[in-house]
């Protein structure tokens, strides 16, 4: 990455929105990602947890996540890109270990080493490159070996590691921290394909040198110990989506996204509402404006109403780009008035609401959520 568009990715966030110049507010609880920390830990039973801090922990905010983490105990994370990594060793310093998950693309094993980065190595080709420089810093680098068990996404085939097993002097230079390898189906604990997953973990992993394992991400922590080996990668649940679909969730929420409202009217029988007038007036009808779209990430499908009170305020018409506009005949004339809030995600519409409207998943809606809100940060 150049210093031109490094400080071009850095400018969306590193610029924050004043809380009054701002259309909506998102409210992250850092209280609670410790206490979701906590919770997975206790399942554990002892087992080292990391945390997964990809696509800027999951919207959050990698740095702020990672400093609230790390007054767990959270000493590994682990990103996806290289890039990533290296902002996030700016941020945190030396001391933790920083996982790049989906590997390093060629000719970037330089930056990687020189940001004291862990690759995963997915492939030989990686696993060569990262020996060679090694081979010319003098230097035994570390890394994580990512076998593919059943994914078919990253890491190397089977066929791949039993060749790399057969070779002498594959790994010399190459501290291998752990090996490791990714659950499919992790939220759907009556399938098989976990089991089988886990068998052929354990099988490829016998052909490498002997070094700790990982395997589960959120889900797979309430698969049982079995599937703890020694490390945990959590991810989601620490960011309050459920890692149980099926079952309540375990998890504490952990954000909170209100819009303000920009104007409210009232309109008479047969008004067009909206973009296409996608609804007409039967009626007299009183709408607010709020200052939130679908360029500030919530899809247009998304849940389809805004909280206010205890009180469920429709959206009527098309999601726009900046705006929504809501039903808000149920309430008193004059009760909601611009700059009041209104609630999209909190206790009454949690993001694995909003993603289920969506027929997304609540990964989605956390990582969509937009550059414009003015964020607060609580609990730290
Ligand atoms: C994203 C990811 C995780 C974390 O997954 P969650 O479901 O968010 O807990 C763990 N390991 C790998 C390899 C991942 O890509």
């Amino acid at each position: 990455m150049d210093d031109t568009s490094r400080a071009l990715i850095g400018s969306a966030r590193s610029q924050p929105v004043s809380e009054a110049a701002a259309g909506a507010i998102l409210t992250i609880d850092l209280g609670a990602i410790r206490e979701n920390y906590r919770r997975l830990k206790a399942r554990l039973n002892g087992v080292r947890c990391a945390g997964v801090l990809k696509a800027d922990g999951y919207g959050l905010g990698a740095a702020q996540v990672a400093a609230a983490l790390a007054k767990e105990g959270c000493d590994i994370f682990f990103v996806a890109l290289l890039g990533e990594g290296i902002a996030l060793r700016k941020a945190i310093g030396l001391r933790p270990d920083i996982f790049v998950l989906n590997g390093l693309p060629p000719g970037s094993e330089a930056e990687a080493a020189a940001a004291a980065l862990c690759p995963v190595i997915n492939s030989i080709a990686q696993l060569k490159a990262w020996r060679e420089i090694a081979r010319s810093l003098g230097r035994t680098l570390p890394a994580a070996i990512q076998v593919d068990s059943g994914m078919a996404r990253l890491g190397m085939a089977p066929a791949e590691v039993e060749a790399v097993a057969s070779e002498a002097g594959t790994f010399e230079g190459i501290d291998i921290r752990f090996v490791m390898s990714h659950l499919a189906r992790a939220d759907e604990p009556q399938v098989a394909a976990n089991e089988k997953q886990r068998r052929e973990f354990e099988r490829l992993r016998k052909m490498l040198p002997s070094a700790l394992a990982s395997l589960a991400n959120s889900s797979g922590i309430f698969l049982g110990p079995a599937y703890h080996y020694d490390l945990a990668r959590p991810g989601a649940a620490l960011y309050g989506v459920n890692p149980t679909p099926k079952e309540l969730n375990p998890m504490l929420p952990v954000i909170r996204l209100q819009a303000k409202v920009a104007q409210t009217r009232e309109v008479g029988a047969g008004a067009g509402i909206g973009y296409g007038h996608a609804h007409q007036a039967d009626g007299p009808l009183r709408l607010a404006t709020i200052s939130l779209g679908y360029g500030d990430g919530w899809h247009r499908r998304a849940a389809s109403a805004a909280w206010f009170e205890g009180m469920r305020l429709p959206f009527i018409g098309r999601v726009s780009m900046d705006s929504i506009i809501l039903d808000i005949s149920a309430l008193p004339a004059g009760r909601l008035g611009e700059g009041d809030l209104v609630e999209l995600i909190g206790p009454l519409q949690s993001v694995d609401d909003a993603a289920g409207h969506a027929g997304t998943i609540g990964y989605e809606i956390l990582t969509s959520l937009g550059a414009r809100f003015h964020r607060r940060y609580v609990g730290a």
